[in-house]
């Protein structure tokens, strides 16, 4: 890939001296498709303007159409009366075709866990309040979907964190506890153990299970639908269209040249919305931001999980803080999605050995079989049955897809200005409510 060639590299960008895990990347051209992508191939934009060279210029160029490339978009439009017409997305493969429409469907603020994590990190107030943030997206999202009727098969419900150890259990109280004594709000919070907490969650080896109010949705019709209201609006959205290396297009760096296989754009602002991806035009962040392989699945119910016996909760279900499975039940057609972290002890050192990767062309079979294994022991039928767990054809394993997720070392992600690069703006590694604690903080970014 060409290196960005801003002149001079503005020094101050470089965020870590460290090695970087991987080199930048593109996103791969053959991804595999998730469920949520399968059940969306009528979208009318999915590989809009496809073919059409890019426009020489634009006022706003948005690099990315995931959720936050198209609430981006949305906003400047809606809430800024940005002329539709000014802004050009550009998204190298198909429209959300990143991890906005292949994650776990989870809608899942942290309500405490990452507390003492967060403190360490970045102090109690600050933790206080990226706690708090998670609690305010959750709602601002429900709020949001309500107001404007998106077909995105939101559910708002409960959310139970399961703790299938009492180390774990440990872990939660502490955290818990922690949270408490800083001042935090727990009066959304609900906490069982031992029988009650089983009875609760249906999970026959849980010891404790806090339950807190969040929610589920089909991911790509959220983003969809935001994209389709700008695009109405006169946005411009030019899929398969990378964007491969941005330059200064004056000396004052007031205007960007981004080159593309379609033409080069110019404009004098830069949006980055392409979460993991992001240091191939901006290196400077390539030791800062790695991309993590994740991997979930979709699980048509037997009888035990069907019908009146349908979850109505949802759950993160946990050995450890980075041994994990996430899992909600879609209400509209039953479908389960079972999302898996991939730091599992029992997991062979080559699928660990995948975790670090732009790779999202295909699934891990030693994965899926964990995942149902641990899908039948963690949930398994209700007494007093006595029946084999065998499946009829059409239950169980429906897909298996994979995606990569923008992880930083300090678990909270990129959003803002980037001062050093007038008139470019960054949102990565954000939105990854409870799947990995991390909530959508404004972060300075030399900070
Ligand atoms: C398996 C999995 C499960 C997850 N589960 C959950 C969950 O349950 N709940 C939750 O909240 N979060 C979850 N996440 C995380 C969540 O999906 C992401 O945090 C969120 O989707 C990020 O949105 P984004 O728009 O910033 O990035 P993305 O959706 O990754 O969008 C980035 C886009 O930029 C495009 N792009 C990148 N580089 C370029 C370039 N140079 N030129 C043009 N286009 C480019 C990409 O193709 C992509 O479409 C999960 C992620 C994965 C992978």
């Amino acid at each position: 890939m060409a290196p960005h060639s801003t002149s001079p590299p503005p020094p101050s960008l470089s965020t870590t001296s460290a090695k970087p895990l991987i080199e930048p990347s593109l996103p791969q051209s053959e991804p595999c498709l998730s469920w949520w992508h399968q059940t969306t191939r009528a979208f009318p934009y999915l590989n809009a303007n496809n073919d059409k060279p890019v426009p020489s210029s634009t006022k706003y160029l948005i690099i990315g159409s995931g959720i936050s490339g198209a609430l981006t978009a949305y906003t400047l439009v809606h809430d800024y009366n940005v002329p539709g017409d000014e802004i050009v997305i550009l998204e190298a493969r198909e429209a959300v075709s990143g991890a906005s429409g292949r994650n776990a469907g989870h809608v899942r603020p942290d309500a405490f866990r990452g507390f003492q994590g967060y403190e360490a990190l970045h102090g109690a107030e600050q933790a206080l309040k990226i706690i708090a943030n998670e609690k305010l997206v959750f709602e601002k999202i429900d709020a949001f979907v309500k107001q404007h009727e998106v077909p995105c098969d939101f559910h708002p419900t409960t959310t139970f964190d399961v703790c299938l150890t009492e180390e774990f259990a440990k872990y939660e109280k502490d955290s818990f506890d922690a949270y408490v004594r800083a001042g935090g709000d727990v009066s959304h919070i609900k906490y069982f153990e031992g029988e009650e907490a089983r009875q609760r969650t249906r999970v026959s080896g849980a010891v404790a299970a806090y339950e807190w109010p969040a929610g589920s949705s089909h991911p790509a019709k959220l983003a969809q639908w935001l994209l389709s209201k700008s695009i109405n609006r006169g946005v411009q959205l030019y899929t398969h269209c990378p964007a491969i290396e941005t330059t200064s297009a004056t000396p004052q760096l007031s205007s960007w040249a981004t080159r593309t296989p379609r033409g080069t754009i110019t404009s004098p602002k830069i949006i980055h919305c392409t979460n993991a991806y992001a240091s191939i035009l901006l290196p400077q962040l390539s030791s800062f931001l790695t991309p993590n392989k994740a991997q979930a699945h979709a699980l048509i119910p037997d009888s035990a999980f069907s019908g009146a016996n349908t979850l109505s909760s949802t759950m993160s279900l946990r050995y450890s803080i980075r041994h994990f499975y996430s899992l909600i039940q879609r209400q509209s057609d039953g479908t389960m999605i079972l999302g898996v972290s991939r730091s599992n002890p029992e997991l062979s050192a080559s699928t660990k050995s995948e975790i670090v990767s732009f790779n999202d062309t295909a699934f891990n079979s030693e994965i899926v079989e964990d995942a149902l294994r641990q899908f039948d022991k963690m949930l398994p039928p209700p007494a007093p049955s006595s029946k084999p767990t065998t499946h009829r054809h059409g239950e169980s394993l429906a897909h298996a897809w994979t995606g990569i997720i923008g992880m930083t070392p300090d678990n909270t992600p990129l959003v803002g200005a980037i001062p050093e690069l007038p008139g470019q703006y960054i949102c990565a590694a954000s939105t990854a409510m409870g799947w990995r604690g991390s909530g959508l903080v404004r972060r300075g970014w030399s900070s």
